[in-house]
């Protein structure tokens, strides 16, 4: 059998590091090896690396404004131009939170300052300050392949423009702003959420959805064997048991027949 390996850059693993994130990259290096494949991930944080184009998987997780202030700027310094790069040329990357916040056009912190992000995607989030209340609690969205479950918090809200796609409908909690039903968003192999979770490990229907994209791209015609993830059913039938009868339940019930 060749050698297959899956080559993963965790952004800003010192500073985004909020609510278990990472977890997906313990996540998904432990479902490549459960196939054989070996996981390489180099954690890059800020003043780190501005060639990035030998990676398959990027992950950037969520933080405070103060350490987004940090980041945005590296964003802007040094990784913005390779990471832009490697989107457009199809490598797969999952955002979460303040990382989703800042491949939109800016978030506006709760100081109102501007921080300039990516613009990867067609969105902006603003902070509506200190004093209003934050997006807090478990959150269910409907994905076009089964449900996802995961914990929010934040404080910005976020706004798609015209050419964004939402990942998700939400079923329960705010999503991107608590208002459209809308949740995170997603451009080519790219996917921001605002689900922390830790959030693959929860969802592992949207782990091989992203091991599978990243591990096409290098390996042609590569199918991932099935792994048994019956704990992970069994703790989202009875998480999305309140969710059932839900107009946008669809995918509540699919999660139910398995
Ligand atoms: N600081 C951002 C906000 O409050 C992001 C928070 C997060 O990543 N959990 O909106």
């Amino acid at each position: 059998m060749p050698d297959f390996t899956l080559r993963i850059a965790h952004l800003y693993s010192r500073q985004l590091n909020l609510y278990g994130d990472r977890g997906n990259i313990i996540c998904l290096s432990e479902r490549s090896r459960a196939r054989g494949i070996t996981p390489v991930v180099d954690e890059l944080n800020v003043g780190d690396g501005s060639d990035l184009s030998k990676y398959d998987l990027f992950f950037i997780g969520g933080g405070q404004d103060k350490e987004q202030r940090r980041v945005s700027q590296d964003l802007s310094m040094v990784k913005g131009n390779a990471i832009k790069a490697a989107v457009e040329s199809g490598a797969v990357m999952l955002a979460v939170c303040g990382g989703y916040q800042l491949m939109g056009h800016y978030y506006q912190d709760s100081d109102g300052n501007k921080l300039p992000g990516l613009g990867l995607l067609d969105l902006w989030t603003a902070h509506p300050g200190p004093k209003q209340e934050r997006c807090i609690g478990n959150l269910v969205a409907n994905w076009e392949g089964g449900p996802l479950v995961g914990f929010e918090n934040h404080g910005g809200l976020t706004y798609l423009g015209e050419k964004s796609k939402p990942l998700a409908k939400v079923v329960k909690g705010y999503g991107n702003n608590g208002k459209d039903g809308t949740e995170g968003a997603t451009y080519l192999n790219l996917f921001g959420t605002y689900l922390h979770g830790s959030f693959l490990p929860k969802n592992p229907h949207f782990a091989d959805h992203l091991l599978h994209l990243s591990l096409t791209r290098r390996y042609p015609g590569i199918t991932l064997t099935p792994l048994n993830d019956s704990y992970e059913w069994n703790a989202h039938r009875a998480a999305l048991r309140s969710a059932r009868g839900h107009p946008l339940s669809s995918a509540v019930e699919w999660i139910f027949g398995r």
